[in-house]
This record gives structure tokens, C-alpha cells and sequence, in this order.
């Protein structure tokens, strides 16, 4: 059986790096769109939306590859602007829990619960 990697390169070459780039639009405008369905209220079935993050991963993983072609050290840029923008999003976090803890006001939108 290919890795993810395998069929991603495969796919490139299958059917051109165009081609790839427009999928990954197209893509992304897809899951864009379940999320403003599901922030305007409407029902989508779970499955539809896990679909639609599975072709983003997919076609992600694509554009890496097609952009390390372009400039080698992409793996790289994107692991270090990742920890970046990890780290930045963390102290947002902490800032605003130490706003909310010294009386601004909570946060009011929906969240989640997960034992990460
Ligand atoms: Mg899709």
C-alpha cells in the first residue's frame, strides 16, 4: 500500500501541478463553506464535514510538495511559522484567561471539551 506521501506525489504527477493548486482552492472554499453552514445554523451531516477536512489534509499535504519543489527549505518555513503561530495562539489564550480572571468579560462563544 502507497503512503499518504506516495499517492500525494502521484496525484501531482497524474494530473499536473495546476491542476493540484485549483483542487486545493477548490477544497478549501468547500470546507469554508460547511463552516459558514454550520455557523449559520444549518444542519450537515458529520460525515459530509469530516470529508470535506480529509480532501483539505489531502490536498495540503499536495501543496507542500509542490511548493518544496519551488523552494527546498519549505518543510522547514512551514514547521517553524507552525511552532510560531502555536506558541502565539497559546499566549493569546493566556492573556485573555489572566483579562477574564482579573473581571473582563468571558468569553461568550460556544467551546469544547477534550482530555488533550
Ligand atoms: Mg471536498
Amino acid at each position: 500500500m502507497l503512503s499518504d506521501t506516495e499517492v500525494a506525489i502521484n496525484a501531482i504527477n497524474t494530473f499536473g501541478i495546476e491542476s493540484q493548486m485549483k483542487k486545493a482552492v477548490e477544497e478549501l472554499l468547500e470546507l469554508s463553506m460547511d463552516c459558514v453552514r454550520l455557523l449559520n445554523g444549518e444542519s450537515i451531516k458529520p460525515q459530509k464535514v469530516a470529508e470535506e477536512i480529509a480532501d483539505v489534509r489531502l490536498v495540503m499535504l499536495q501543496l507542500q510538495i509542490i511548493l518544496s519543489q519551488m523552494e527546498s527549505k519549505f518543510p522547514q518555513l512551514i514547521e517553524t511559522a507552525y511552532r510560531y503561530k502555536v506558541e502565539r495562539t497559546a499566549l493569546v489564550i493566556e492573556r485573555k484567561m489572566e483579562a477574564n480572571n482579573n473581571g473582563a468579560s468571558t468569553a461568550t462563544n460556544r467551546t469544547v471539551e477534550t482530555d488533550l
